[in-house]
């Protein structure tokens, strides 16, 4: 299937919008690049105007309101060349494709997809010559868009680039093709050829994908990750939390569950970011933390392995309590040293959507790194 997948990039190739709808969300998807694929379609259920891939691929008339930032975990403060992040020192970013086997309509990198946009990696030369004289990165994520759009051939010759610095242990490759089009690897021996030559057993290719729904996981998707396993590849899983897709617990679980009975362990659930045309989607930070937990509690520990945290152009801050007042977070990743595992709290705010909506922090604690205690203080 994956040569006859039909891929689908104009709303008037959907038989099922009606005219009105087509005339409605035409200025959204002229606004915010469409595209999509007749698999990913065949997964909606078109009587279900909620419906939540629908939500995911299909157009919504309030991604026109405005508010938020094309690039609101400040990127571009990162980007030391075209295409290439290092934000944290063991870890460089490379944007290798500016498309994906479909949109989502709440991607954070939609700037990406804008015909005027230059931010992919053109000169990979440059690139794996910067990595070669950064001694500290040990780990390489591949994103985009989607890295697994771009020619096999191509890939492949980034990551052997990648295998030859010696100081790079982990290739990863952020995807959601398993998801979008999982017949695409599934019939193609020369990327999982790739991935048996370059995962190797103490220098692992990680693949990320990106289920965001229950539903998604369809047996063929299944088979995917199956086939990459046997590759050699670790697989995981990343999502946001999503108004409409995955904000309710129980359907969260079912998320959690069936990629961790998979084999795609739960890595990290993303508080939506605030980008433009994404208000809709974003469900506020305190309201998404009650849902994790109340999903958390309906799985087992494989399943719920993973961190909800905000991808800040601070750093990754985990969520990680709350309680009548109060709600605490703790960075995971930071960009200063300074920040490594600060723990603050604040007076909860139940319309805040990003760590910026919050004032002051009542509490704030840095980690003491002298002592052997590990002590906030
Ligand atoms: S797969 Fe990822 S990069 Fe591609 S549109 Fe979806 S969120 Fe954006």
């Amino acid at each position: 299937m994956a040569n006859k997948v039909r891929y689908i990039t104009r709303l008037d190739q959907i038989d099922k919008l009606s005219d009105q709808e087509k005339r409605t969300l035409g200025p959204v998807a002229e606004k915010f690049v469409f595209k999509t694929n007749d698999y990913y379609m065949s997964l909606i259920d078109w009587d279900d105007p909620e419906d939540p891939i629908r939500r995911i691929i299909i157009p919504h008339r309030r991604e026109l309101e405005m508010g938020g930032s094309f690039d609101p975990s400040n990127e571009q403060a990162f980007t030391v060349l075209p295409g290439l992040e290092h934000k944290y020192g063991s870890t460089a970013l490379m944007i290798v494709s500016d498309t994906c086997d479909g949109i989502c309509r709440y991607c954070f990198r939609k700037r990406v997809f804008q015909g005027s946009s230059d931010e992919r990696v053109k000169d990979i030369s440059a690139v794996i010559e910067y990595i070669k004289e950064h001694t500290e990165i040990t780990n390489v994520l591949l994103t985009g868009g989607d890295p697994l759009c771009l020619a096999t051939d191509r890939l492949t010759e980034i990551v052997s680039a990648l295998r030859d610095i010696e100081h790079v242990e982990i290739i990863r490759i952020g995807s959601k093709v398993p998801v979008f089009n999982p017949y695409m690897i599934i019939e193609d021996e020369s990327f999982l050829e790739m991935i048996e030559k370059y995962s190797l057993p103490q220098k692992k290719i990680y693949i990320m994908t990106h289920f965001s729904h229950p539903r998604e996981l369809t047996d063929v998707a299944a088979k995917a990750i199956t086939m990459m396993q046997k590759a050699g590849a670790i697989i995981t899983n990343q999502c946001p939390l999503i108004r409409g897709v995955n904000d309710n617990p129980d359907v969260l679980a079912e998320l959690l569950r069936k990629v961790s009975f998979a084999g795609a362990a739960p890595y990290y659930i993303f508080q939506c970011r605030p980008t433009i045309g994404n208000e809709a989607y974003i469900v506020p930070v305190e309201e998404a933390f009650d849902i994790v937990q109340l999903a958390k509690q309906q799985v087992s520990g494989l399943a719920k392995r993973f961190k909800f945290v905000m991808s800040h152009s601070t750093g990754k801050i985990e969520i990680i309590g709350k309680t009548d007042e109060l709600i605490y977070f703790r960075y995971h990743r930071a960009q200063e040293e300074e920040n490594s595992c600060r723990l603050l709290a604040f007076r909860l705010n139940p319309d805040a959507a990003w760590f910026d909506d919050y004032d002051e922090p009542v509490e704030d604690y840095s980690m003491d790194m002298s002592s052997h205690s590990c002590q906030w203080s």
